[in-house]
């Protein structure tokens, strides 16, 4: 059993019943979650308007271009290096805390700016993720109003929680300073309605995110991984190709990718959300804080001035350096596109023979794409993920849901939309949305 931290207490609802969602993570919420098909439950349908979900959500009309305008200043500018990968940016830098804080996922970046906000009294709360009492890896949503508590959230879940059902229960407590760490899914949505939720001050803490599933299928996972997996308390997917395991009793085991028992896993392993989420690297954050680019180290993408400000809050504890990028991502991108479309049409994963493995998994790191190279390299895989499984499964939906970046990403893959794929005019998220538009419905 995990602790809760103790301002994990400030949470109103968390008193209040269980919801008997098992796809959604037991969190305390505000009201249980209606039936919706693309949904990650980021909290807004379990709110007092759960109507909001039409104008906030990522999957239903996203409209990437005017929410980075409202919160940058500005849209992402294809012309400027890496924009067109990973969202507006100022600066991006290879980073590590200079004392890694224990517990934490990578060095501690994310929960120690969140400590920062306290200990210079920027802040009344902070909206963030714990762990659930009864399982390490599923996520509960928190809000934490000291430092110390932070120490209880550091370190990944796999799943979702309703992070931003809490964000009313922190309007009715009073706070008005508010942070909050969350991933893209999470963060589009509290862009999305940001003006109308009333707080007088919002730091936007986000990570990059990918590959995510509900907790249960993440226990499968590590079911494949290790004979004792109720004793992995860390996984990450590295920069170097592998992935890290750690044990309760110190041990630490890494797994090459290739050598992972993907083709194991069930068809429907990773829900549609995932598989044709566009938003890997966070965009509508402050600041980014996640590893892709970081060889090794953590990745940050300081978006506009408040992430400015929030780096700054770090001061000589933080070393950063300019991001390194090597290799060519060509050959990986197509390799991953032909199998990305074998299994969207069914077929098994195509695996590389057992005798060649132990030498591209040795050549990889040293010969594959890395550092920026790496991050751009997922970003498009992703990409041309969302494109092969939408057409599979929803294509109705690809007009709406696939911005005219991810068009940019793909075509260098002979991906290219049809007419009736292209996005139309840009949609309100005030107000109606204009008359030449659908109607936009929860799926
Ligand atoms: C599901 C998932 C997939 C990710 N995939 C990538 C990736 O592909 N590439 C990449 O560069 N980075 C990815 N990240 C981010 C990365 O794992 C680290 O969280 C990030 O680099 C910050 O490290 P840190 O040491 O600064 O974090 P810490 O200081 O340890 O803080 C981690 C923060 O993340 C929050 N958190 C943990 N789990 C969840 C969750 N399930 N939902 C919402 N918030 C959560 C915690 O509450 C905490 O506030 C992913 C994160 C998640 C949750
Ligand atoms: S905004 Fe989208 S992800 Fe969030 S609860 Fe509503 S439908 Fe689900
Ligand atoms: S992959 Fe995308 S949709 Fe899935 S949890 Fe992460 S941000 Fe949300």
């Amino acid at each position: 059993m995990n602790d809760l931290p103790a301002s994990a207490l400030h949470a109103p609802a968390a008193a209040s019943a269980a919801v008997d969602d098992s796809n959604r993570g037991g969190a305390p919420t505000h009201s249980p979650a209606p039936a919706r098909g693309l949904c990650t439950d980021c909290g807004i349908s379990r709110s007092s308007d759960p109507k909001r979900c039409g104008r906030a959500c990522q999957f239903i009309r996203p409209d990437y271009p005017l929410l980075e305008a409202r919160v940058h200043g500005r849209e992402r500018d294809p012309a400027r290096p890496d924009e067109l990968h990973f969202g507006p940016f100022i600066r991006m830098a290879r980073a590590s805390l200079r004392t890694p804080r224990i517990g934490a996922q990578w060095t501690g970046i994310t929960t120690r700016i969140a400590e920062r906000l306290f200990e210079t009294g920027a802040i009344d709360a902070v909206l963030t993720m714990t762990s659930d009492p009864n399982d390490r890896w599923r996520p509960l949503p928190v809000l934490i109003t000291s430092a110390a508590d932070l120490a209880a959230c550091r370190g990944m879940r796999m799943g979702y929680a309703p992070l931003l059902s809490l964000l009313e229960p922190a309007r009715a407590q009073g706070f008005l300073r508010l942070a909050v760490i969350g991933i893209p899914c999470q963060v589009y949505a509290l862009r999305a309605l940001e003006s109308e939720l009333g707080f007088e001050r919002l730091y936007v803490i986000g990570t990059p995110c990918s590959d995510n599933t509900t907790t249960e299928n993440f226990h499968t996972f590590l079911d494949l991984l290790a004979d004792d997996p109720d004793t992995i308390t860390y996984l990450e997917f590295r920069a170097d190709y592998r992935v890290e395991l750690r044990f309760t009793d110190g041990r630490v085991k890494t797994i090459p990718f290739l050598d992972l028992p993907i083709s194991k896993l069930p068809s429907d392993f990773f829900p549609l959300t995932c598989r044709t989420c566009v938003d890997y690297t966070n965009v509508l954050a402050d600041i980014t804080v996640g590893y892709m680019g970081g060889q090794g180290e953590q990745w940050l993408i300081v978006r506009n001035a408040r992430g400015e400000e929030l780096l700054g809050l770090l001061g000589d504890e933080v070393r950063t350096r300019v991001p390194g990028s090597a290799g060519r991502r060509a050959g990986p991108v197509k390799g991953f596109l032909a199998n990305v479309e074998r299994a969207a049409g069914g077929l098994p994963l195509r695996r590389m023979p057992s005798w060649l493995r132990p030498v591209v998994n040795w050549l990889m790191p040293r010969v594959g794409p890395r550092g920026l190279e790496f991050a751009r390299t997922r970003v498009e895989m992703k990409a041309l993920e969302t494109v092969v499984h939408l057409r599979r499964e929803l294509p109705r939906r690809l007009r709406a849901m696939v911005p005219a970046h991810v068009w940019a990403l793909v075509a260098p893959y002979g991906l290219e939309a049809r007419a009736d794929e292209l996005p139309r005019v840009a949609p309100q998220i005030d107000g109606s949305p204009a008359a030449t538009h659908e109607r936009a419905t929860p799926q």
